[in-house]
């Protein structure tokens, strides 16, 4: 084992200040790496968060992203796509150095980061950027976002082609790695593996595209929980509604949609596609509608669901799907089925 290697076992673990020898910059890792999860990181004490963009799980996993934060646990999470929007790879970019502050102010620790090019399980590159002196993770795959059609520049490969199976492939943006629906799942589950979180969270798997929320939340939702049926690790799965919980009542305090506000500014400073202010974030109703929410699904093959109720202790609260919508609770168990085009709440593309 060479001291390079040995330096790069070591910037990807994040093991401690030490790091201040690793990489920051995107390309400097030049080849793909194994990346090890910190010693002090136990299953019992890891979590995972897998989301389509990357404000999602600001948006629509907090507090219990946050309360992971605040408590020292280690938590890694996968963002699908690059939240291109088929723009330049300055913008998209930009939104990765966002989720990177927006982390660093959970845990209130300095906005340095260690950068190292991790291998999946399906033998492809992805982008992995570790907090220092956390057991924090970030992992870009940088898939194309704009389910579900696609967008031009991206040849209109997108997720929900790609889970439908009428594209074959889809290929990141910076053209370093491609997938297939079944490396795909097989790259999650990797990580699951790798990573042993006994929490995954991922967004709301048990409703269909076209129920207001955005389709690739739903392609996250249902690749995630694809992969974890092959995690043989105990773990509890988590779903969190997204746009859809527009619907939902209010149901965060002042104080959690403040502290939820607050991570969204410091990842807002890098996305100039929202809310920049605080007072401009209040202002804008689809913006604080999601502050002052957060729903986690009802679990899986569920015979009842629980009514909606407020927050406790920095947890979603759970809502019926009946409430929701009246025939989502019969399709619980069934899969997903072919998108549909009209958005109810008429998302951004974002
Ligand atoms: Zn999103």
């Amino acid at each position: 084992m060479g001291a390079n290697w040995i330096k790069a076992l070591l910037c990807a673990a994040a093991v401690g200040p030490a790091l201040t020898g690793c990489a920051t910059a995107d390309d400097a890792a030049d080849r793909a790496i194994p990346v090890a999860s910190p010693v002090f990181c136990t299953s019992a004490n890891s979590s995972m968060n897998v989301v389509a963009h990357e404000d999602d799980d600001i948006l629509f996993m907090n507090p219990p992203t946050d309360t992971d934060v605040a408590a020292g646990r280690c938590l890694t999470t996968v963002y699908l796509t690059a939240g291109d929007d088929g723009q330049s790879a300055s913008y998209w970019r930009g939104r990765e150095d966002g989720a990177m502050a927006a982390y660093a102010t959970m845990a209130g620790s300095p906005n340095s980061w260690a950068t190292a090019k991790l291998q999946t399980a399906s033998g492809q590159a992805a982008v992995a950027r570790t907090l220092n002196g956390t057991g924090i993770r970030l992992i870009f795959l940088r898939l194309p976002t704009g389910s579900p059609s696609g967008r031009a520049n991206h040849h209109y490969e997108c997720l929900s082609k790609l889970h439908a199976g009428t594209i074959r492939r889809v290929h990141s943006v910076d053209g370093s790695a491609e997938y297939t629906n079944a490396s795909l799942r097989a790259t999650l589950t990797g990580f699951m593996a790798r990573f042993h979180p006994s929490v995954i969270r991922t967004l709301d798997y048990t409703d269909r595209y076209g129920d207001g929320d955005h389709a690739d939340h739903h392609n996250a939702a249902y690749y995630t929980e694809e992969a974890q049926r092959d995690y043989t690790a105990p773990h509890r799965l988590q779903g969190f509604r997204g746009y859809s919980m527009t619907l939902l009542p209010a149901n965060q305090s002042d104080s959690a949609a403040a502290r939820k506000l607050a991570i969204f500014l410091a990842y807002a400073a890098h996305d100039s596609h929202v809310c920049q202010t605080a007072d401009a974030c209040r202002h804008a109703r689809r913006y604080w509608s999601w502050m002052s929410r957060t729903y986690e699904v009802p679990a899986p093959f569920a015979s009842t669901v629980a009514a909606a109720q407020p927050a406790v202790d920095g947890r979603a609260s759970r809502v019926s799907a009946r409430r929701l919508r009246p025939e989502a609770t019969s399709r619980l168990s069934t899969r997903p089925q072919a998108p549909v085009a009209a958005h109810r709440l008429d998302p951004p593309s974002w």
